[in-house]
């Protein structure tokens, strides 16, 4: 098992299917087009697999979702033979295992690592796709997989002064891969996210000094991270087809075990006694402690009035403790966050937090940067600020669509798909966990594997038709766009400023990016409309030219 370079494959001048992305999507992609008898080749920028596990290097990376859960299912040899060392993997080892998956199945003789697909033009006349790479690779292909990930475009915010910084600076999603040494050393860390509240703990124990700069301060569960146990690995392999097919007809696709009581109705003191449950075994599933969390304003209050208080017993310096808890938010509307010791870090005496939301970050100077007149200096400033979401992969790529106009024209007032599958326009142009499906408020794995299996008898179903084009028409996205909408608005989620909304990157349209309804909901979907023809989707055959509806 290497995290290695292969040798770069013959990129031919016609291909069945491009796929970009050699993360979790892209690999399985890869693996079930092979299985069709489709010739397909791989455009990765990174120079290996492993998609966000290759970037999020940053000290503390690690998976929120237990790794017994966070793992492919379709092979059963794989998901035997696996064995994760911790309940919830860091990012080490979770890199590992995409390269086992890689060397197990042969994947890498179809990857062209270090290659940026910069452009794909639909030809309406030949219904192919032309292909462009930034190492002047040109293909044409029938379909392309957009496996390109909803969290990959790090950013970094438009603080004057950015290139006047003389220390060292870091994103966290786009971590370097020699190791970073912070020992000794006087660390900023701006940002306040998932990844912040795993990266601070880890680099406060290396550091001289952290100071955090909080603009919005989150809810974070302790994750009681441990060993595996080879009795609660053999828990999970001996039962493992049971437990997948649970997880696929979940609510997250995440073994919660959901109690199916509204908190609001539940009495005090049995209320906070399932609370404490919930928090003493730790983890997202925090969420599931009632059935009305996400719904009711009453009932989300319970629930953050009692993080908060936990927050505010562990938090010795009072003042920091009221800056660490969450006002501005229901709970769980924006990512719930997973730790290790991060509420305990604040009381480290080598850890400053510095509120950014009364006084935001003025400009980076030569030192350091500067809020409300104050100059703090660093020898090193870590971004943690977060990515354009779900869209900015795809807009990034120069995508034209049959019509001449590009998938960032398309979303210009955001992202508009059928299932976040396709979008109208863009025909034989599959997205893996768009915009539009439940994506990143879910197991990324078993979304994943549902959009991967749905493509793929897609296209055995166009073969075995003698079809070789598929469009959602216009109105059936119209409608999908509509029910992602109502569905969202059903919930407490559009309330808060969060990267599911586009909130986060000034500019971006305020459009609840994926679906809500449910991981199982949602694949019973999916599989209704296939069932039924492909309801929604114009299918054509190669005498009939793609004209606009
Ligand atoms: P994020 O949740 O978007 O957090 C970015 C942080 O930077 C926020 O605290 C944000 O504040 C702050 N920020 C952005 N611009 C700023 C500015 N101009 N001034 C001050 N602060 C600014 O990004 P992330 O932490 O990388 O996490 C993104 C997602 O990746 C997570 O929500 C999760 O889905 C996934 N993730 C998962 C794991 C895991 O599995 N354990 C770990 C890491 C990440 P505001 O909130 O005020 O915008």
């Amino acid at each position: 098992m290497t995290e290695t370079k292969a040798v770069r494959p013959t990129v031919p001048k016609s291909i069945d299917v491009v796929i970009v992305g050699a993360g979790f999507g892209g690999m399985y992609m890869l693996h079930r087009l092979r299985g069709l008898g489709m010739s397909a080749i791989v455009f990765e920028t990174a120079s290996g697999v492993g998609g966000t596990w290759y970037w999020n290097r940053y000290p503390g990376a690690r998976c929120d979702v237990e790794s017994m859960q966070y793992s492919y299912s379709f092979s059963k040899d794989l998901e035997q033979e696996w064995t994760w060392s911790e309940l919830f993997a860091g990012q080490p080892e979770i890199l590992r295992y995409a390269n086992f998956v890689a060397d197990k199945f042969d994947l890498r003789r179809d990857i062209c690592f270090e290659t940026k697909v910069t452009e794909a033009r639909f030809d309406p006349t030949a219904r192919r796709w032309a292909v462009r790479t930034d190492r002047g690779d040109e293909v044409s292909a029938r379909y392309c997989v957009m496996a390109t990930g909803c969290l990959s475009t790090a950013r970094v915010p438009d603080f004057p002064g950015l290139s006047d910084f003389k220390g060292k600076t870091y994103h966290t999603g786009y971590w370097p891969h020699e190791p970073v040494d912070f020992t000794g050393l006087r660390v900023g860390v701006i940002g306040t996210g998932s990844s912040a509240i795993q990266a601070i703990p880890v680099i406060a124990e290396q550091a001289a000094n952290v100071t955090v700069f909080q603009r919005t301060p989150n809810f974070s569960i302790p994750s009681r991270n441990g060993p595996m146990t080879p009795q609660y690995e053999r828990s999970w392999k001996d039962v493992y087809p049971a437990r997948r097919a649970e997880a696929r007809m979940s609510r997250n696709g995440v073994l919660a075990n959901p109690n199916d009581k509204p908190a609001i109705e539940t009495p005090e003191p049995e209320r906070t006694a399932i609370y404490e449950q919930r928090w003493a075994s730790g983890g997202t599933t925090f969420m599931a402690s009632f059935n009305d969390l996400i719904f009711s304003k009453a009932s989300n209050d319970t629930a953050a009035h009692f993080v908060r208080s936990k927050i505010k017993s562990i938090v010795k310096d009072p003042v920091k403790a009221e800056l660490l808890a969450p006002t501005n938010h229901p709970i769980g509307t924006k990512r719930i966050c997973v730790d290790t010791n991060y509420y305990q870090t604040y009381n480290r005496p080598n850890v400053d937090l510095v509120d950014v939301r009364s006084q935001p970050i003025e400009c980076l100077t030569s030192k350091g940067l500067r809020v409300g007149g104050r100059e703090y200096e660093f020898d090193a400033i870590v971004f943690a600020t977060g990515f354009d979401a779900m869209t900015g992969a795809l807009t990034r790529i120069n995508l034209i669509g049959r019509e001449g106009q590009t998938l960032a024209e398309k979303w210009e007032a955001g992202p508009r798909t059928y299932l976040g599958l396709m979008t109208a326009g863009f025909p034989n142009l599959f997205m893996i966990t768009g915009p539009g499906s439940p994506s990143v408020l879910s197991n990324m794995m078993v979304s994943i594997e549902q959009h991967v299996d749905w493509i793929t008898d897609c296209l055995a179903h166009l073969t075995g038709h003698q079809l070789d084009c598929i469009e959602p028409t216009s109105a059936s996205e119209d409608a999908w766009v509509e029910h992602v909408n109502e569905v969202a608005h059903g919930t407490l989620y559009p309330s808060a400023a969060s990267w599911y909304m586009g909130a986060n990157i000034p500019g971006k349209p305020r459009v609840f990016m994926p679906y809500i309804g449910g991981v199982g909901a949602y694949r019973a979907k999916c599989a209704e409309i296939a069932a039924d023809g492909y309801r929604g989707f114009r299918l054509l055959g190669p005498s009939r030219a793609v004209a606009a509806e």
